[in-house]
């Protein structure tokens, strides 16, 4: 009898073992992202502002509150890093440890913030000898060298510099650069394809409408998630159009990427650097952009890349 209690007891721990293997390796497998930000530069809530809008995510917070537009990209990769990010890492409990690759997309602040990056790379360190790999045009990787430099000390990050329409590897990650349509100099902001075996997502941020030579690049790939900057969101005033792009650019790029399956057929198109004037709180516009086919993301949001939503 105790015998037979023992087997079984011995067969209950094995079965539970593999179930938690099989949870584990699927975790770890299967590329997925979080969403540490969304805002575009005007961060929500602006504190000393009274209007409709950010007195309403005042009062509501939740999923209205938005950090700079940042995104944790499993397993590995970081796409931009500001002020805001530490505390998105602590609220999503994602460790500095868990990120190898930090891949940024221009050297403006909201996206690009020197200490802020010092910081990640200075706090990884406790727990990985290797040094972050930290990649950018080259007006980002001289402002990090420079901003290091000023330190005095030696920083535990490797800077990788990127040119547009570049293919790379990091942190097991198949990458290319696409350019960007951003700067108001001779920046080469970038933005970025990410392939990992069967799965794909873009990551195209900040922009006006996509340069020529970008279309015409974007149609070799085969997207599960494209994540799209529409920082004017509802607004169509000319200005607003000229670094950045709105909801009516991003419907015609969606439609042509829906004809030409850039995106898969049930692919996911996510809108974000959401800008806190410019953009109804998300309470107040995810359902209404959800029935047009794109998804409002918020910030906390994890997604599988490659699974319906
Ligand atoms: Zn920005
Ligand atoms: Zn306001
Ligand atoms: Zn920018």
């Amino acid at each position: 009898m105790i015998l037979r209690r023992l087997f079984l007891r011995t067969l209950i721990a094995i079965a539970l073992a593999l179930i938690g293997c099989a949870a584990f390796g699927a975790d770890t497998e299967a590329p997925y992202v979080v969403f540490l930000g969304t805002s575009a530069a005007d961060l929500w809530p602006d504190k000393v502002c009274n209007c409709e809008k950010c007195t309403y995510v005042k009062e509501h917070g939740g999923k209205n509150m938005r950090r700079f537009a940042s995104l944790y990209v499993h397993p590995g990769m970081m796409i931009d890093f500001t002020v805001t990010g530490m505390a998105g890492l602590k609220e999503w409990g994602i460790s500095p440890g868990d990120v190898n690759c930090l891949l940024t997309t221009h050297s403006h602040d909201d996206h690009c913030h020197a200490e802020s990056i010092v910081k990640l790379a200075d706090a990884r360190a406790r727990t990985v000898k290797s040094p972050l790999k930290v990649y950018g045009d080259s007006t980002a990787v001289s402002k990090l060298r420079k901003y290091a430099d000023g330190l005095g000390r030696a920083v535990p990050f490797e800077l990788v510099q990127l040119k547009p329409f570049q293919e790379f590897e990091a942190c097991g990650w198949n990458g290319k650069t696409f350019a960007a349509n951003h700067a108001p100099d001779d920046e080469e902001c970038l933005l970025y394809v990410l392939r990992k075996g069967d799965r794909a997502l873009l990551y195209a941020l900040d922009t006006a409408w996509f340069p020529a030579r970008t279309f015409h690049e974007l149609h070799k790939e085969k997207l599960d998630l494209a994540i799209v900057d529409s920082t004017a969101g509802p607004g169509d005033w000319p200005e607003s159009q000229i670094t950045h792009m709105n909801f009516e650019l991003n419907r015609k790029i969606k439609r042509l990427m829906d004809v030409t399956q850039v995106l898969k057929p049930g692919g996911t198109y996510a809108l974000t650097h959401l800008s806190v004037h410019a953009v109804p709180p998300y309470d107040q516009i995810h359902e209404k952009m959800a029935a047009e086919g794109f998804l409002i993301p918020y910030d906390g949001l994890k997604l599988e890349v490659g699974r319906k939503q």
